[in-house]
């Protein structure tokens, strides 16, 4: 028992000890936690879906601060486009005629790309004729670009469509990508006019990934169709415009070993599910067409028939012109990080931008955010271990919170890169609160420890003085409060001091030590057992009176009499004691009355021979 006190003791006394408990319970937590998210897949899918949250918040804040890329503009079948079109000619869709002639229309400006983000799926309603010089138009310039899409599910009514071979893509792929994912493979195409389909090779998918929360981030260059992969329309398109600007010819792509595409000297890189994660530009979408230039449908149309010059001479020379709509009534809208209504033309355009700037955004791998929490739990705890204030020690971790989520956006807006922010911030809290915890729970040992002290007679374990006058004074109140009794036994070793001359002052407190405890068995726990001062010892006997406290002395000196003691050369001694008692209230109302009176009783045994309880003769 007074190893293991005296091991605490030294234990709390040394402060770097209480840190080195500190740091385990924090290697303990954050490992835990790191390792839990490291291995199980559903704690890690919880963590990413609050981490898409962070990726769109930051996306949205720094969307303003990109500008896109001018040579990109979206002829749009807008609000007013649609309203106007429907009007004029009593149908939608409208015939094809009139994208054969915007073709023409385009092309004599010279173009760098025609891309439709319009689906020529067969139509009852369609036209042979119109369907066919469309056809037509769409083979004869090799910049003119039309889209297929891919759907995931089988579907009785639409057979699996044959594809050219113009259309596939060959992949060198020496990464762990997987581009044969779910998400990326479609068992069924639409099907698109024959006449187009299979007169040009410009022709390419236009499918998008969503989230579990339905938001697009992230797009598929290449999707898997009958174990074919297929190019992104906007790929196609991108490559178009460099094969002009910067002479670039990809014939067949290549996925390095890092999960990168590459498209020259641009790398685009892969998620593991082998789709790009957008950087989007804004503000955009339906309500603000700041960024990219939309030039509205009805006004070419008016330039083509009409003969008006509503849109400025040679404007699209050199543009990249994507085709879509933009009306709401025309659905063609998606949910992505910065709106969640954005129309699908302006994905497109944001992935052809994407290429052309090569800014695609990077997402770190697990073990680099798992590192980054490492580093910044490490150094929450050691703020907390260290820091003696608590209030310095939250706003630190608070602050250490919002400056590494500042930071994370900073990097996504200067390197393209998404480091982590959740589990960051989650084992940041989880450190502080385990070191909180752990300190607080220490501290408070650490006190009581030390209030022990302060009450502890350090030979014999013993209630000290203090705490024997403090007890005194409780007592009386209690007494007075409930009208009870208690009574006080004084003991005083007999003859110590020869004791001491005979077998050493070493024996003497051995002696003591031993007393005590025969003292302490011999009356209630609830009882106070005290060192009174040198071989003197005194016990509150609580809720007692006279006559039982008589009876206890009576059982205490007898004990000790017939106790051998043992001492330091082995041998076993007998002492006696002699003893005291008093009673409140009749003995004394006040501690040093109960005491004088007691001492008296004591000095009373004492001179009647000692080893006895001694009173007051009346
Ligand atoms: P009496 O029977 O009259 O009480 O005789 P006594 O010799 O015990 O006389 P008194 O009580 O006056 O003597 C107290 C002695 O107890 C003095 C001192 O040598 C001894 N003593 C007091 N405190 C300690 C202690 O902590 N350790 C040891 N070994 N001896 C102590
Ligand atoms: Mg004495
Ligand atoms: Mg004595």
């Amino acid at each position: 028992m007074n190893k293991i006190k005296d091991s605490i003791a030294q234990y709390l006394k040394d402060k770097t000890l209480l840190k080195y408990f500190l740091y385990a319970v924090y290697i303990v937590i954050t490992t835990g936690f790191l390792f839990s998210l490291m291995s199980n897949p559903s704690i890690r899918n919880f963590f990413s879906v609050i981490e898409n949250k962070t990726f769109d918040v930051r996306q949205s804040l720094l969307a303003p601060y990109k500008r896109v890329n001018k040579d990109i503009v979206i002829l749009s079948v807008d609000e007013e486009s649609y309203e106007y079109l429907l009007g004029k000619y009593g149908e939608w869709p409208i015939s094809r005629n009139i994208y054969a002639d915007i073709i023409t229309y385009l092309e004599k400006q010279h173009p760098a790309a025609i891309a439709f983000d319009l689906m020529f799926v067969k139509s009852l309603k369609s036209s042979n004729d119109a369907d066919n010089k469309l056809a037509k138009n769409i083979a004869k310039y090799d910049n003119v670009f039309t889209s297929i899409n891919f759907d995931n599910q089988s579907f009785d009514l639409r057979k699996p469509v044959d594809l050219p071979e113009a259309l596939k893509a060959n992949i060198l792929n020496e990464s762990n990508v997987n581009i044969k994912n779910d998400m990326l493979t479609f068992s069924n195409c639409r099907a698109i006019i024959d006449a187009i389909l299979y007169t040009t090779p410009n022709i390419g998918h236009i499918n998008l990934v969503r989230g579990e929360d339905g938001i697009a981030r992230d797009l598929p260059p290449f999707v898997v169709y009958k174990d074919n992969y297929y190019p992104h329309l906007a790929l196609k398109v991108a490559l178009k415009y460099l094969e002009q600007k910067e002479n670039l010819k990809i014939k067949d792509f290549k996925i390095d070993k890092y999960g990168n595409l590459l498209i020259g000297e641009r790398t685009i890189p892969l998620t593991i599910n082998g789709s790009a994660i957008i950087n989007w530009y804004g503000p955009s979408g339906i309500n603000s067409h700041n960024t990219f230039e939309y030039i509205p449908m009805w006004k070419a149309e008016k330039n083509i028939y009409e003969g008006t010059k509503l849109i400025p001479e040679n404007y699209f020379k050199d543009k990249i012109v994507y085709i879509g709509t933009s009306a709401t009534s025309l659905f063609d809208l998606k949910s992505v990080p910065t709106d969640r209504i954005f129309p699908g033309v302006e994905i497109h355009t944001t992935f052809v931008n994407n290429i052309l700037d090569n800014n695609f955004i990077k997402r770190v791998p697990l073990w680099t955010d798992v590192l980054i929490s490492l580093l910044l739990s490490l150094f929450v705890g050691l703020l907390v271990i260290r820091s003696e204030s608590t209030v310095i020690s939250s706003l630190a971790a608070i602050l250490t919170g919002t400056i590494y989520a500042i930071a994370a956006t900073a990097i996504m807006f200067w390197f393209n890169t998404w480091v982590g922010i959740i589990i960051q911030l989650a084992s940041i809290l989880l450190v502080f609160i385990a070191c909180y915890l752990a300190k607080y729970i220490l501290k408070s040992r650490d006190l009581e420890y030390t209030y022990a002290l302060a009450t502890t007679d350090g030979l014999t374990e013993l209630y000290n003085h203090r705490y024997f006058q403090e007890q005194m004074l409780q007592n009386i109140e209690t007494g007075k409060r409930y009208n009870k009794p208690f009574s006080l036994i004084m003991i005083d070793i007999d003859f110590f001091k020869k004791f001491n001359d005979t077998y050493g002052h070493q024996s003497g407190d051995a002696v003591l030590r031993q007393v005590a405890q025969i003292l302490k068995k011999n009356v209630r726990s609830t009882d106070i057992v005290c060192r009174y001062g040198g071989e003197e010892m005194s016990i509150i006997l609580t809720n007692t009176n006279n006559q039982d406290a008589i009876t206890t002395a009576q059982k205490i000196c007898n004990a000790v009499s017939e106790h051998p003691l043992k001492i330091v050369n082995g041998n076993e001694v007998k002492v006696t004691i002699s003893l005291g008692v008093s009673t409140y209230p009749q003995d004394g109302m006040t501690p040093q009355d109960m005491i004088k009176y007691a001492d008296d009783c004591l000095y009373a045994a004492k001179e009647n021979g000692r080893n006895q309880v001694g009173n007051l003769a009346k």
